[in-house]
């Protein structure tokens, strides 16, 4: 068995998956009589491809990735779960996680009766390689990395994750949810040389489509297989399918927004200091910043009642006094610095 077979739960290897009709019949008949779909046209009558490959094809060469390496899905959140039901035996193995970090993980887990174990960010909120290494054994199945980090905002560095990759022997996931606003290369540059390592993108921010739910695993492709094996047939509708082969026509404008979201990201750094209610900005290589403040949860509702909505992030380990700042657009910014500054004056 390879290294890889061995990680697999052994039902998972061993699975026979559902054949759909679109699977096993993928010619171009003019004649559909195999899936039992209604004739009359409505423009979605049809099954989507249970492969989405003409998708898959244009995401290929936006990021130089072959298409089968790519696997798609109802959000990065679909694949984050796939992993830990092909790798994980519940109530045996477990997850290890990086706190401060992305909720779903855990929650993916938990939902699997799958066992989180929790090694903390050290310094700048960086990994902790040593305390990873003794953390992990036979039963540690996947290792979660997210890059930049959400909620911190930072990279983690790509040696670092390199490193991991030659030390830690279960799946390495590099969530790279927010890459698009990051100066770091992609870790997918390190597919040829780790079989173990699984990349996930999205198009919910960058993109601007976290309505219809796509999400991209990049990995070698036996995992890519395996991920296909446990999907559901058709996890990707055609309106999804539709809407983002539409968008990936128009690169520039996602280029676009993500020059704008930076330059207002660089601005919101340098003003929210001058706040006496902010204590800290953290670095960001993402589309929101970590902020201290002195009071999170005044001011948390002092927000609220001037229309603006932040994420309260003060009681996550590692986040003591924190508040989380989306960057809005030029106007919204905007809004959220008035109303700190009326803030300031009230609490003067
Ligand atoms: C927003 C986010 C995602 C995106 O999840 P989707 O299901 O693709 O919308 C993934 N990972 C992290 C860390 C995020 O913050």
């Amino acid at each position: 068995m390879s290294t890889l077979e061995q990680l697999v739960r052994p039902n998972i290897r061993t699975l026979r998956p559902y054949s759909s009709a679109r699977s096993e019949y993928q010619g171009i008949a003019d004649i559909l009589l195999d899936a039992n779909e209604n004739p009359f046209d409505t423009g979605f009558n049809r099954y989507p491809d249970p492969l989405q490959r003409s998708l898959k094809d244009k995401i290929a060469t936006l990021k130089s990735v072959a298409a089968e390496r790519i696997f798609l899905g109802n959000g990065s959140d679909e694949a984050i779960d796939l992993l830990i039901r092909i790798f994980c035996e519940p109530g045996l193995d477990h997850i290890l996680t990086l706190p401060p970090t992305y909720g779903m993980y855990r929650v993916s887990a938990d939902i699997s009766n799958v066992a989180v174990v929790e090694v903390p960010l050290a310094n700048h909120f960086q990994l902790d390689i040593d305390a990873i290494s003794e953390a992990a054994n036979a039963q540690s199945k996947i290792l979660f990395i997210c890059s930049p980090n959400n909620p911190t905002a930072n990279d983690i560095t790509l040696d670092s994750i390199r490193e991991l990759l030659q030390r830690f022997a279960g799946i390495v996931v590099v969530d790279e949810a927010y890459i698009d606003f990051s100066a770091q290369t992609s870790c997918t540059t390190l597919l040829d040389e780790f079989d173990r390592l699984v990349v996930l993108q999205t198009f919910s921010k960058a993109w601007g489509l976290a309505g219809v739910r796509l999400g991209m695993a990049f990995a070698q492709e036996e995992i890519i297989e395996l991920f296909n094996k446990v999907k559901p047939p058709y996890n990707v509708n055609q309106l999804t399918q539709d809407a983002v082969y539409m968008a990936l026509e128009n690169e520039e404008e996602k280029d676009d927004w993500v020059q704008q979201i930076i330059s207002e990201r660089e601005n919101m750094i340098q003003q929210l200091p001058n706040f006496k209610c902010v204590e800290k900005v953290y670095p960001s290589q993402a589309n929101f910043v970590l902020v201290r403040v002195s009071a999170p949860r005044d001011l948390y509702q002092f927000l609220i009642n001037q229309g603006v909505v932040v994420r309260d992030r003060s009681k996550v380990l590692g986040c003591d006094n924190c508040l989380r700042f989306t960057i809005g657009n030029f106007d919204e910014n905007a809004i959220l610095l008035d109303a700190l500054q009326e803030y300031d004056l009230q609490n003067d």
